[in-house]
């Protein structure tokens, strides 16, 4: 464990004079660093671990984030916790931070602005003491992408080299910044939700949603399970011809109740229902929004 921490400020230096092509320690960041991080994770199916020692060359700022699977498979974009190196390697951020190369795309010239003015609004949504952390961040490199993590840091500890944590402190500081980006999670109100629900069912459902814009994992479902809904059985290219070619709505199907920060597997096929927008609206209004059967029975009996 120490080795994530100690061997990259120890050796990177020395090695990035180096080739970068096969470099061992390059492969430890990869591979052997980001599993390191897996094992001292609880909840091991929701997060993906991964790492970089720059593409095709050494970066000045290695870094490796951790992934909520279910908001996003991606570092280019959203948001997660990220351990990244100073690029002098006097020390170590684990930082709160944003998916940078999806806003630089989407901002260009403003994506630094975008990513300080996010930055904010994330910290707002989380009860932090600012005593525990920082809100600037340097990194001591002048790269595009060192200074976009630098605006894109929510919260941050820092790891001065002379005094990096223990497996046991970094455990407890991770766990506790998981828990920050859970909370971001659930307090995300980006997107309606009508539904009168309170306190931890709402979290829930907003979880869902979460889970339900996630276009990667919706992408996937309706890929495997095709634009015909599960429930009345239209299909949108039946009534609306060409333009409602490849429309069908991903729902994520309960256990609802059991989604939390318990552990959860993605289960493409029996966790998801693809659905019109229709019995998608409907299907929320249900006591069990996953009881599908009830649904088709309401639709034959009215
Ligand atoms: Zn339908
Ligand atoms: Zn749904």
């Amino acid at each position: 464990m120490e080795n994530i921490l100690n061997e990259p400020i120890k050796n990177y230096l020395t090695e990035k004079s180096k080739s970068f092509g096969g470099n061992e320690l390059a492969a430890k960041f990869r591979k052997d660093f980001p599993s390191e991080i897996e094992k001292i994770i609880v909840d091991k199916n929701r997060f993906k671990v991964v790492g970089s020692p720059g593409k095709g060359n050494w970066t000045e700022c290695p870094w490796i984030a951790i992934l909520d699977v279910l908001i996003t498979d991606s570092p280019q974009k959203g948001y997660y916790p990220v351990l990244i190196y100073k690029s002098d390697m006097s020390g170590i951020y684990l930082s709160l931070n944003q998916g940078v190369t999806d806003v630089i795309e989407n901002y260009k010239k403003e994506a630094i602005s975008v990513l300080k003015l996010r930055a904010e609004d994330f910290r707002a949504k989380i009860d932090f003491d600012s005593k525990n952390y920082l809100i600037d961040i340097d990194l001591n490199s002048t790269t595009r992408n060192a200074k976009h993590y630098q605006a894109g840091n929510i919260i941050a500890k820092y790891y001065p080299k002379e005094n990096l944590p223990n497996s046991i402190q970094l455990r407890n500081d991770l766990t506790e910044i998981l828990e920050f980006y859970e909370n971001l999670t659930y307090s995300d109100n980006s997107f309606s939700d009508d539904l009168s629900t309170i306190g931890f069912e709402r979290k829930q459902v907003r979880l869902h949603r979460r889970i339900e814009r996630n276009t990667s994992l919706s992408k996937k479902v309706k890929k495997l399970k095709g634009y015909r809904c599960e429930v009345c059985e239209i299909k949108f290219t039946e009534i609306y011809g060409d333009i409602g070619k490849d429309f069908i709505e991903a729902h994520h199907l309960n256990p609802i109740s059991e989604l939390g920060i318990g552990s959860f597997k993605v289960d493409l096929k029996n966790d998801f229902a693809v659905l019109c927008s229709n019995c998608h609206s409907m299907i929320h209004k249900l006591d069990d929004p996953s009881d599908l059967i009830k649904l088709k029975q309401i639709i034959k009996n009215t």
